[in-house]
């Protein structure tokens, strides 16, 4: 149930409104819309009687929420949400690209790709402190020293970095480096992770798990969302199938699927979809034609040298044409109207 309120309702309405539903035993949660609020009903065990709260001052309508997700749905907010990362912008009306490489590895190599790539475009910077690798014995990251690095591109560069908290027990630590906290695929249903995030004043990067389904993807949102924190974008970075000529298949339409269900920016990952180089430029000129509201790549000055995913990293000359590209076309199928559906 959604409880939508009129233009001009006064707090104290809003307020009335919050109180009916928590005489009932349920959580209200307020959603600033806008130009108006509405307030989400959740913890409802049955269905919920549209009679509590139509005829109270200030009520536009009750509406049923027909999703399994609510906070996360169009349903429940139907403008755009704007997630503001350390002062960039993404869901507004320009593409947004981060890059970086996928392990932070040493200063002198996070600031060598950090200038490279901010001078060509990219406008948050990426690097992992804590890796999820596959194998015990791969290359683990760096940790708090990582972390130390990533504010020191910050400071050196001026731009926003985002990095993965692996889980609970490190995430107050990534909070306090990060301007935006990554949630990566193998954690995407870790529910205990998604808990803490939701408690976070930070902005959440929620990558799709491997192989979920979009319904599973926007309910792992929806956890962060519950607990309170809805500065959440969502990044498609491809499924598993049975191909062999990519890591991942990168599942594009999930892009319009996210964008017609839900109001929360989803930008697209075509480093871990394609695991190779080559696939990296076509995908993400496809995703900029799609409509995604950014871009996460990884790019390293010494890809052979890397410590993860060198197969994928671009050099940085290469990441220059992809900024250019993606952003001409983004610019010319969606800039115009300045939004992007
Ligand atoms: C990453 O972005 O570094 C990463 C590990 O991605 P994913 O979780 O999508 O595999
Ligand atoms: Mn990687």
């Amino acid at each position: 149930m959604l409880v939508v309120m009129d233009k001009n309702a006064t707090d104290e309405q809003v307020q009335a409104v919050v109180a009916v539903i928590e005489r009932q035993g349920y959580t209200a949660r307020p959603i600033p819309g806008g130009d108006r609020v509405s307030i989400g009903v959740l913890n409802n065990p049955g269905p919920v009687d549209p009679t509590l709260f139509i005829g109270l001052p200030g009520v536009k309508e009750a509406v049923p929420i027909t999703k399994p997700y609510k906070l996360v749905s169009r349903e429940s907010k139907s403008d755009d949400t704007v997630v503001d990362v350390g002062g960039i912008k993404i869901g507004a009306s320009q593409i947004v690209l981060i890059a970086g490489p996928c392990a932070i590895e040493s200063e002198d190599q996070a600031l060598a790709i950090a200038e490279l790539v901010s001078k060509t475009g990219a406008t948050i910077f990426r690097g992992g402190a804590f890796k999820p690798r596959t194998s015990p014995y791969s290359f683990q990251g760096l940790g708090e020293k990582g972390l130390e690095i990533l504010a020191r591109v910050r400071q050196v560069t001026g731009m926003p970095v985002v990095t993965e908290a692996m889980d609970c027990e490190s995430f107050g630590l990534v909070e306090k480096y990060a301007d935006m906290i990554q949630i990566g695929a193998r954690n995407m249903q870790n529910f205990s992770l998604l808990k803490r995030a939701g408690q976070s004043h930070i902005p959440v990067l929620l990558k799709r798990g491997l192989s979920a389904t979009v319904e599973e993807w926007l309910m792992a949102a929806e956890y962060i969302l519950e607990g309170g924190n809805t500065q959440v974008v969502l990044c498609e970075r491809g499924v598993r199938t049975f191909v062999r000529h990519s890591r991942n298949t990168l599942d594009l339409s999930a892009v319009a699927v996210i964008k017609r269900e839900s109001h929360l920016p989803v930008i697209v990952d075509p480093s871990h979809a394609a695991g190779r180089r080559d696939q990296v430029l076509p995908l993400a000129r496809a995703a900029a034609a799609m409509g995604c509201h950014g871009l996460m790549v990884e790019v390293h000055h010494h890809p052979e040298e890397a410590l993860s995913d060198g197969a994928q990293s671009l050099y940085p000359d290469q990441f220059a044409r992809l900024s250019r590209e993606t952003s001409q076309l983004y610019n010319l199928l969606y800039a115009k109207e300045g939004q992007s559906s």
